[in-house]
């Protein structure tokens, strides 16, 4: 080690009580402190938060970071707070606060005190705050999220594409990109959009070699297949994702008469009801949640050993991280999607409302779902190589961790398959 590194493991110990740096962390804040443009790209849960902040901690300057949601940036802030006996070590600038309160945070930000200003992207476009933090000393700005940018990620905020513009008018700072979309359509776009072809790449696989893929034909006896399916797990955790509420809360009563604990959660039953739920899974006092896709942001149970999708997703960038929710533990984790043709011209005929532009893209990632589903090759490869990332179905880590690999189709139908 040289003194460089023995000095950020001293500040990572010192900071947050970690005595190691996790996956490519250190590269990525290495280059942060050489001043180079960095783009970070790691799956949920990788740690990206602290690639940013602890070179905020430790540099001159106030890091801006801009995140697009407020109960996140609050959290973040919190947790940084809490690190340090100064509440001005991080701020978060909204619309929400008072004149004392801005004025509060300009004063941190001028002394020198404020290491992290979290911003979200509509904030940062108000002149007035452009004009202050001109003339402030910042050390980098830092856009987590970053797939917000584009309009192939899963989140697409137009607010994003303004960031270059607003940056530009700060001077020379590094800029630092981070999202745990590893697809490489998004990746381009959000280099592009913030004009940083020359940054420093850091990306961690997206391999979660514990995971079991699996797709079943989507029949009419799928309830009851469910129903065995859970049986077999009897007493662990999973989560059940279907595409309406209606079929949330038909599933969830289904099971419940069949004798399992299950509980429906989206977005129609109102806040009580929908924490009330969440918790009574995250406490095991039931095994199964059936769910929308509101369920699941931030939701940090590690042995929920299932995932099913009653219905497929719209992309294979929300498969992946909705069955990211299994197995957080390293432990056993199945993740199981039903498949028909039907639903796919069910979600083409959701789509067919939308502008031109955004159905071209729908019906685009769409097709890659379709895809995963009708392959005979492995899953695993499929999808990694979707994410840009070879796999060696051979010798990779969880190779066999698929129905296409544990039980080849013959040749005959691979080969019927390669036809259509
Ligand atoms: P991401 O933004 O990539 O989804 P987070 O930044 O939220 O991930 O971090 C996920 C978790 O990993 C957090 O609980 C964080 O405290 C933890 N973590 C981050 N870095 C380390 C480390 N070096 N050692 C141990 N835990 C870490
Ligand atoms: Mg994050």
């Amino acid at each position: 080690m040289n003194s460089n590194e023995i000095e950020i493991h001293k500040e990572l110990k010192k900071y947050f009580g970690f005595s190691q740096f996790k996956g490519l962390q250190e590269q990525v804040i290495t280059s942060i402190l050489s001043q180079k443009n960095t783009f970070v790209i790691m799956p949920t849960g990788g740690g990206k938060s602290l690639c940013y902040q602890l070179p905020a901690l430790i540099q001159d300057g106030t890091a801006i970071v801009v995140s697009p949601l407020i109960a996140l940036m609050k959290n973040q802030v919190d947790a940084i707070r809490s690190l340090s006996s100064e509440n001005g070590i991080a701020h978060v600038l909204n619309s929400s606060l008072t004149k004392t309160e801005i004025a509060q945070v300009k004063k941190d930000i001028t002394s020198g005190l404020t290491k992290l200003l979290y911003v979200a992207p509509e904030s940062l476009t108000k002149e007035e705050y452009v004009a202050f933090l001109q003339s402030v000393p910042i050390s980098f700005v830092a856009i987590d999220e970053a797939h917000c940018i584009s309009e192939w990620g899963h989140d697409f905020r137009p607010e994003y594409r303004n960031l270059k513009n607003i940056i530009k008018q700060l001077g020379q700072v590094p800029i630092i990109g981070l999202t745990a979309t590893a697809t490489p359509k998004v990746q381009e776009d959000i280099l592009k959009n913030l004009d940083m072809s020359d940054a420093n790449t850091f990306k961690a696989s997206f391999n979660r070699p514990n995971l079991y893929y699996e797709v079943r034909t989507k029949t009419k006896n799928i309830e009851s297949d469910i129903i065995r399916f859970i049986k077999q797990h009897k007493g662990k955790s999973g989560i059940i994702y279907c595409l309406s509420r209606k079929k949330v809360e038909s599933i969830a009563e289904v099971l419940q008469v069949n004798g399992i604990s299950a509980v429906p959660y989206h977005a129609g039953l109102d806040a009580k009801t929908r924490a009330k739920h969440q918790d009574m899974f995250l406490m095991e006092d039931v095994d199964v949640v059936v769910a929308t896709i509101a369920f699941g942001m931030g939701i940090d149970k590690p042995d929920v050993r299932f995932v099913i999708h009653h219905d497929i997703p719209k992309s294979l960038e929300s498969y992946y991280q909705e069955t990211g929710r299994a197995g957080r533990d390293g432990g056993e984790g199945h993740c199981l999607a039903y498949y028909s043709y039907k639903d796919v011209e069910k979600l083409e005929k959701f789509m067919s409302g939308k502008p031109v532009a955004e159905q071209e893209i729908g019906f685009a990632l769409l097709q890659e779902v379709v895809a995963y589903a009708e392959t005979s090759m492995s899953r695993r490869k499929f999808l990694l190589h979707y994410f840009g990332e070879e796999f060696d179905s051979e010798t990779g880590e969880g190779a066999d961790m698929d129905d296409n690999v544990r039980n080849p189709k013959t040749k005959v139908e691979a080969k019927d398959q390669a036809v259509k």
